[in-house]
């Protein structure tokens, strides 16, 4: 079975699991004195140091934590409960793990601004500097999407927001591993990090949090990772999690051409097909992400048919078993049909040229079979 479904979740690379094993049995804890604490302090330490590196930050600006879900929600909460009201930015197409915190926010008094995006998916900036209020504390806006892979102009945004003094933060969960993230680069004050989306495990993850920019913990426990995310370190998947991002750090190049020469291979085949068109086109998108419409197939049952052999996504998020159209294709004026007609691909660095011909060969047969 070839799987394709990489930005729904990675598997864990060898090297990776082979440093989290190792340091399973450092099992001292981090904040005690003697040598076992020491220990295991160091290897935090020095893992943040591995994160920081990749991002161009510095390492006290990185604080660990249990995923890209729980950065987010950090980022947001963290900065809101810093006022007890205010008016917060994001976009229409953010992950959920954004809109859901910005929901909840506005149950409790704030106010959110959901900016829409063009047919191509793509934020402009003319209307993120109309939105700006004497009030807004924080914009929020994701740097790749998880399901169309189209970049935002998030350095554009980032010289908007310091002009104005307010603290931006973006979402970076899918562009590890794909895409060049570089802190000093884009003017952001808050980054998430997502271990499982660049084949770390699941259930760790970062915030970079720049320095002297403070934020309210959501948690409340002891002082760990400067008093912003309480409890003991997990000193194993924090090791995991910077082997992985030293990974990148170094192979990067090497990853990026791979990426875009296969999905290439995928696209170059299926672009042929009169039916399909490319959401995102001409756009700057992940290199690794093809998200389709196949005009009148049912995209669930498009998916289950190739299960078996292949593993992709239907474009439309079902969670309770009810097919709903993905909202963001939808915000980028795709009819409910279209967008229940959309299906992910998504490649990563373990997809060999051989298994990405096959799978092209297969998709294109399913999709040619299904009329
Ligand atoms: C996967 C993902 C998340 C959530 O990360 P978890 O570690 O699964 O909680 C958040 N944002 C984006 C864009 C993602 O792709």
């Amino acid at each position: 079975m070839i799987y394709l479904d990489y930005n729904a979740t990675t598997p864990i690379e060898p090297r990776v699991k082979e440093e989290m094993i190792r340091i399973l049995d450092e099992f001292g804890n981090p904040s005690s004195a003697h040598k076992f604490g020491r220990k295991a302090r160091q290897l935090v330490e020095e893992s943040r140091y591995k994160v920081a590196k990749l991002l161009g930050a510095q390492p006290q600006e990185i604080v660990f934590t249990s995923g890209g879900t729980e950065s987010n929600n950090l980022a947001i909460f963290g900065r809101a409960l810093c006022f007890e009201r205010g008016h917060i930015i994001t976009s229409c197409i953010e992950h959920p793990a954004t809109l859901n915190p910005c929901r909840q926010l506005q149950r409790m008094g704030y106010d959110v601004t959901y900016l829409p995006v063009n047919s191509q998916g793509v934020l402009d900036p003319d209307d993120l500097r109309r939105a700006i209020r004497k009030d807004t504390i924080l914009v929020s806006i994701m740097h790749s999407n998880n399901e169309t892979g189209v970049l935002q102009p998030i350095k554009e945004i980032g010289e908007i927001l310091r002009e104005r003094e307010i603290p931006f933060h973006t979402d970076c969960a899918q562009s590890i591993g794909k895409i060049p993230v570089s802190v000093s680069e884009l003017n952001v004050t808050m980054v998430s990090l997502a271990g499982h989306k660049f084949y770390a495990p699941k259930g760790i993850g970062a915030l970079y949090v720049k320095e002297g920019f403070i934020i309210k913990p959501i948690m409340f426990g002891g002082g760990h990772e400067r008093g912003f995310r309480p409890g003991t370190e997990n000193v194993p998947y924090i090791a995991a999690f910077a082997k992985a991002c030293e990974i990148i750090n170094c192979e990067f190049d090497e990853i990026e051409k791979h990426l875009r020469a296969i999905t290439d291979i995928i696209w170059e085949r299926l672009s042929r097909i009169e039916r399909v068109k490319l959401n995102g086109q001409g756009t700057p998108r992940l290199p690794n992400t093809l998200n389709i419409s196949i005009s009148d197939i049912k995209a669930e049952q498009f998916v289950k048919r190739l299960d078996g052999r292949i593993a992709i996504s239907a474009g439309s998020a079902c969670h309770s078993g009810v097919e709903k159209p993905s909202h963001v294709l939808v915000a980028m004026g795709l009819t409910e049909k279209e967008a229940l007609s959309s299906i992910r691909i998504s490649t990563g660095k373990f997809n060999t040229v051989e298994e990405i011909k096959e799978a092209s060969e297969i998709i294109e047969e399913e999709i040619k079979n299904s009329f």
